[in-house]
């Protein structure tokens, strides 16, 4: 049996791992940290509208949305894990009804964002009564997802079909055409390497010989843990400009994120981050409700996204080596587009599959051999 090792357990490394073919192969994942990126996110599934002009981006993510379906069906996600809690978007009236436009035009393509409406500014308030009377723009399909609860369902999920996880930071090496792993104390040799590693792409394949257009840029969001109980039937907000407000279950709200490109690797929690997102909130927030949500008691979340110099994602065998596939670059849309990259990744291994250029650019634009002189 053939030996395939997945390193990094964010959302793309582990719907990979549990999508493969344990007939076919002898599975192991490799993560030190359990999806840092992943299980930091807000959670925003709904990328019909977005503002971004790229359009093989567009079609990933709107494949990726719609891939939802069947990851809840393959793997029975429940509720706690992703609701369908429908999304609204606040934006001035002119803009929504430029944007109501656009939606009617894309539903054509994407079913799946569900039905489309304007909404009043009472109407706003009667979606989600925390915020202040303002008009929006409703999309039923948009949904929300717990990126650490993700997790450790598709963990356990691993665990229970045999596959190994190994909790350590490795190294990748390639002797004489052959790949191995590098953990503390053992060194092992697979036939095929799976990379998931987000930001630290960049490192594990300076070991092989490659340069990698990847940086990191700092996030952090805050969770309010309040009384709000009917917080889990409420949709997701994604407010005009820099952050959003997210429902999750039993009153626990976020606000976020902060996109900082000078933060880098940093994972620290900031006042400055703290006293933006409150700030900014309150202007969409109603007065008699922002002092109830923004006095609970609340934590921060810190992760590094992953960007490539043109913001688009990658994930493709490496061309001068088709044994190793590497994917990254997901920036603040990898909870839509990671879940569908890592079955496409698997079904590559599990059926030889591949036909992507509608979703990326050649693989050969973000890695390259170094030049050695
Ligand atoms: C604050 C924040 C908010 C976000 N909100 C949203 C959102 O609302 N909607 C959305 O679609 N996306 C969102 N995102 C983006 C999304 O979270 C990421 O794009 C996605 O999770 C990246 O997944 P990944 O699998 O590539 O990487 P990660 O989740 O970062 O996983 C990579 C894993 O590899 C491990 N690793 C790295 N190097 C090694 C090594 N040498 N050995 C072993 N393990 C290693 C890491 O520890 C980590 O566990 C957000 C991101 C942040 C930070």
């Amino acid at each position: 049996m053939k030996k395939i090792a997945i390193i990094g357990g964010g959302i793309i490394g582990l719907t990979a791992t549990n999508y493969l073919d344990t007939d076919k192969f002898d599975i192991t994942l490799f993560d030190d940290g359990l999806g840092q990126a992943t299980k930091a996110s807000a959670g925003i599934i709904s990328p019909w509208l977005s503002k971004r002009r790229n359009k093989k981006w567009y079609q990933l993510a709107k494949d990726g949305a719609k891939f939802y379906q069947k990851l809840i069906e393959d793997f029975q996600l429940d509720e706690t894990i992703y609701k369908k809690s429908g999304t609204i978007i606040i934006r001035p009236q002119k803009n929504l009804d430029d944007l109501f436009e656009l939606a009617k035009e894309r539903l054509i393509d994407a079913p799946e964002m569900g039905q489309v409406e304007l909404l009043s500014p009472s109407q706003t308030k009667e979606q989600l009564p925390l915020l202040k009377e303002m008009p929006s723009l409703k999309l039923s399909g948009g949904g929300r997802l717990d990126g650490l609860k993700y997790l450790e369902k598709m963990s356990q999920l691993a665990s229970s079909k045999g596959i190994q996880i190994v909790n350590e930071k490795v190294s990748i090496e390639e002797i004489d055409g052959k790949l191995h792993i590098l953990t503390k104390d053992k060194r092992e040799e697979f036939d095929y390497l799976i990379l998931t590693v987000g930001p630290h792409l960049k490192d594990i394949l300076l070991n092989l010989g490659y340069e990698t257009d990847i940086r990191p840029q700092k996030g952090q969001l805050l969770s309010f843990e309040t009384n709000l109980k009917e917080s889990n039937d409420w949709p997701v907000v994604v407010l005009d400009g820099e952050a959003d407000l997210i429902p999750f279950s039993e009153g626990n709200i976020l606000i976020g994120a902060t996109h900082e490109n000078d933060g880098g690797w940093d994972l620290t929690p900031t006042e400055d981050a703290y006293n933006f997102l409150t700030e900014y909130s309150k202007g969409f927030l109603d007065e008699s409700k922002s002092d109830e949500l923004l006095s609970s008691p609340s934590d921060f979340r810190v992760g590094t996204r992953a960007y490539t110099s043109d913001f688009a994602p990658f994930f493709a065998p490496l061309e001068d080596n088709e044994k190793i596939v590497a994917a990254s670059g997901l920036g603040s849309s990898g909870l839509t587009t990671g879940p569908y990259m890592g079955y496409l990744i698997a079904d590559y291994f599990n059926n030889g599959n591949w036909d992507t250029e509608e979703y990326q650019k050649s693989i050969s634009n973000y890695i390259k051999k170094k030049n050695v002189d």
